[in-house]
């Protein structure tokens, strides 16, 4: 008889994962709080480095569910050990005893209003990377007439301790660059600025997205932090930083600001945690038995990981986890039949 496996989350990770468990004989039983399944990915418009539709990269990923049962709007209200298995009790009135659990709770996006500098919240022409796809997936423009100069700020919530968060978030230089091509597609004759710390532009492809950016659609790189937002009576902003590499200040008046959110752990991490008697690290998201050698097991037994509820990744990134996580969920369900 198969056995059941438990999967939290139903974002690229969860979906792959809870596949590839029901390939190798497995009956995953996939548990996504939202009313939909897809996780971020469904939230984009075109992917990163060569414009990928995000949607071409979902379908097929939403039309393969045969043999998983899988439960929206709900999450999990506890999980207990008992002897070898793990009782998980869900808030749809179900349960399940199995022994193994995979946690693919993905990431949530750094709240930008905690950089009240920005002023994201309170001026309608700061919006978040998220809001821009937002707007690009919904085929509208933005709503303001006036579309000249545009900045993006990158790091806004990542590589920074007051917002405590040390760590580099890695997908936001590349998605800026990619939103920074793709506004300039829009409004041709637009000035586009990016505020950099330094640019990481370390996957397949990437250093050439930027170099067309600088190229062909003229993206000015700025290196130097955004250090203040204000509005003009007419709604339009001023943006002050400091160009680092010259030792400049800038004032620079702006129609629209994109501020580059980074990748913070989900809500419900540090609850599964308690409940699993698992770790999180020092930048809250779940912390594998090894980093570097099983980055999808955890400390405890039976409990393991994909994706970005680890850290931040990209979706290579995030799919390729979930297929060894997969494998090592066989593996070690395998090992408790010897
Ligand atoms: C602005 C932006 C743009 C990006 N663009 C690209 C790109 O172009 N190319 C690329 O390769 N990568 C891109 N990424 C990265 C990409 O979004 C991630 O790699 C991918 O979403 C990770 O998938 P995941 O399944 O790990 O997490 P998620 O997509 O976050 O999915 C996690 C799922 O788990 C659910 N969940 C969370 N907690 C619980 C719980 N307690 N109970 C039940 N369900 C729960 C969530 O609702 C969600 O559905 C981008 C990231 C950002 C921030
Ligand atoms: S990827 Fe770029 S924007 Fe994102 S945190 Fe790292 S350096 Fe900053």
């Amino acid at each position: 008889m198969s056995q059941n496996v438990v999967v939290i989350g139903g974002g690229p990770a969860g979906l792959v994962a809870s596949r590839r468990l029901r390939d190798l004989g497995y009956t995953p039983i996939l548990i996504e709080k939202e009313p939909m399944l897809g996780g971020h990915l469904a939230r984009w418009d075109r992917l990163f480095p060569d414009g990928t539709e995000a949607r071409s990269v979902l379908k097929p990923m939403l039309e393969d569910l045969d043999g998983i049962k899988y439960f929206t709007e709900t999450e999990v209200l506890s999980i207990n050990r008992l002897k070898d298995t793990w009782v998980v009790k869900f808030s749809n009135g179900l349960s399940a005893q199995v022994r193994a659990i995979l946690l693919t709770t993905g990431f949530d996006l750094f709240k930008a209003e905690k950089k009240e500098e920005y002023g994201y919240g309170i001026y309608e022409r700061v919006i978040t990377n998220a809001d821009m796809e937002a707007w690009f997936k919904s085929g509208a423009t933005p709503q303001f007439d006036d579309v000249n100069v545009i900045g993006f700020v990158h790091c806004v919530g990542s590589r920074d301790e007051k917002a405590g968060n040390r760590q580099c978030s890695k997908v936001c230089c590349v998605t800026a660059v990619k939103q920074a091509c793709e506004l300039k597609e829009r409004y041709p004759k637009a000035t586009v600025y990016c505020f950099y710390m330094d640019l990481r532009m370390f996957g397949r492809k990437f250093e050439d997205l930027y170099l067309k950016a600088q190229k062909e659609y003229g993206i000015r790189f700025v290196r130097g932090r955004v250090s203040e937002v204000s509005e003009d009576i007419d709604g339009h902003l001023f943006v002050k930083a400091e160009d680092t590499l010259f030792g400049k200040p800038l004032k620079i008046k702006m129609d629209l600001l994109v501020l580059m959110a980074g990748m913070a752990p989900a809500a419900g991490t540090q609850a599964l945690t308690r409940m699993m008697g698992i770790q999180t690290g020092e930048d809250g998201f779940f912390l594998p038995q090894s980093i570097v050698a099983s980055p999808c097991t955890s400390s405890r037994e039976g409990i393991f990981f994909a994706g970005t509820a680890t850290g931040p990744k990209t979706i290579p990134e995030t799919l390729g986890e979930a297929d060894a996580a997969a494998l090592a969920i066989d593996r070690y369900l395998k090992s408790l039949e010897k």
